[in-house]
């Protein structure tokens, strides 16, 4: 009855079928994708609004298939939060992206930030804080040259492990960045309980600032609650020279985005001197 039935069932099945097959694929291939040196790290230049200058750069996770598909971040790091892949290939970031800043530094640029995204469950890993430290110490990095950034979705998990775990690093020197910030849940009481060093407001809000009041409200607000606490402000998505323009008339501390540049291989990066021209 099953296997000729003609409800319809079939033709629902298959296609339900190959969406499983593809996630499988996927997580098969994200499997082998660290062994086969499929990951590569591009860099986004991040600038101080005040003088022009380069403040470092975020490490931005790629993947490329052995088929040649550039498969995005947004599709494959929640499969490897679910799968916990996250942890080892976190760590390779990490390691990856230290390296870098210490490349950096060792040419001369020594004041460059390198900022890692670390997601929540990498985060909340007890062996976290000790390879933090371990990958400073490998790679010869200088740890007030790293900034881990984190979304207050991850830090709320639990909070006050958070807590604990960011005065450690603090302590010898990482700085701590609040990622994606505005979106999702926001309690602003984080701002308060959670010593980080700084904000990243999200792409969204700095998109319709120049044309909704209401966003350009919230843009001042952020950066100027976050002064008052000692955090400084990070613009993320900045595409415009007006946009540019406004966040400096707001005392925005750094900004990032296609207008200042766009995610590049380490030594395009370091090859990268530009200055902003903020006339
Ligand atoms: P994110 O941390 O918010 O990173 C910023 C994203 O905005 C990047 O997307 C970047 O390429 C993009 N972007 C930069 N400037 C502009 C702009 O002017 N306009 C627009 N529209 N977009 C801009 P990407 O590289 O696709 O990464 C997406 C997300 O994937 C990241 O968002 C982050 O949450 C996650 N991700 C990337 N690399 C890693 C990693 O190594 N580890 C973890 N855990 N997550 C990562
Ligand atoms: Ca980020
Ligand atoms: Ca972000
Ligand atoms: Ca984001």
């Amino acid at each position: 009855a099953k296997e000729n039935g003609g409800n319809g069932l079939e033709l629902y099945m298959p296609s339900l079928g190959s969406r499983n097959d593809e996630r499988f694929t996927m997580e098969t291939g994200l499997r082998r994708a660290l062994d086969r040196g499929e990951f590569s790290l591009l860099f986004q230049p991040q600038f101080h609004l005040a003088t022009g200058e380069l403040y470092g750069a975020e490490a931005l996770l790629r993947w490329e298939t052995p088929e040649g598909r550039q498969i995005p971040p947004c599709e494959f790091i929640p499969l490897a939060e679910e799968t916990g892949l996250i942890i080892p290939i976190g760590q390779w970031v990490l390691e990856q992206a230290c390296l870098a800043c210490k490349r950096w530094y060792d040419n001369g640029h020594t004041s460059l930030i390198v900022s890692v995204n670390i997601s929540a469950l990498q985060f909340q890993s007890d062996l976290f804080p000790d390879a933090v430290r371990q990958v400073l110490r490998q790679t010869g990095t200088d740890p007030t040259r790293l900034c881990l950034e984190i979304t207050e979705y991850t830090a709320v998990q639990n909070l006050e492990r958070s807590i604990r775990i960011l005065k450690e690093l603090a302590g010898i020197g990482v700085k701590f960045a609040i990622d994606d910030f505005g979106t999702g849940q926001s309690q602003l009481v984080l701002l308060r309980k959670f010593p980080a060093h700084h904000i990243k407001i999200d792409t969204t809000f700095i998109r319709d600032m120049m044309e909704q009041p209401d966003d350009e409200a919230i843009v001042r607000a952020v950066i100027g609650l976050s002064h008052s606490l000692g955090l400084t402000v990070t613009a993320e998505g900045v595409e415009t020279e007006g946009q540019m323009h406004k966040l400096r008339q707001m005392n925005c501390d750094r900004i990032q985005g296609y207008y200042t540049g766009r995610p590049m291989t380490s030594s395009q990066f370091k090859a990268w001197t530009k200055r902003l021209n903020l006339a």
